[in-house]
């Protein structure tokens, strides 16, 4: 996969969380939990954590995964 950002193909991987991530619209202060319509809580594990395949460019610090589709770790 090419970068979308500045062409360079991109590495394959696994982007490897904690227990919370978000994407929020605007950034949260305290709170990670959806505020926002567009808000999205990627991931959300209290024992356990996920991984989710990927593609990062070096290049410019790009990473574009799939949060649909995570892999639980224990
Ligand atoms: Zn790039």
């Amino acid at each position: 996969m090419k970068c979308p950002k500045c062409g360079v193909e991109m590495n394959t991987g696994y982007l490897q969380t904690g227990n919370l991530v978000a994407f929020n619209k605007q950034r949260h202060k305290i709170s990670l939990n959806s505020k926002d319509p567009e808000d999205v809580m990627v991931s959300r594990r209290a024992f356990t954590s996920n991984d989710f395949t990927g593609y990062i460019c070096k290049q410019c610090g790009l990473i574009v995964f799939d949060y649909l589709n995570p892999k639980t770790r224990l």
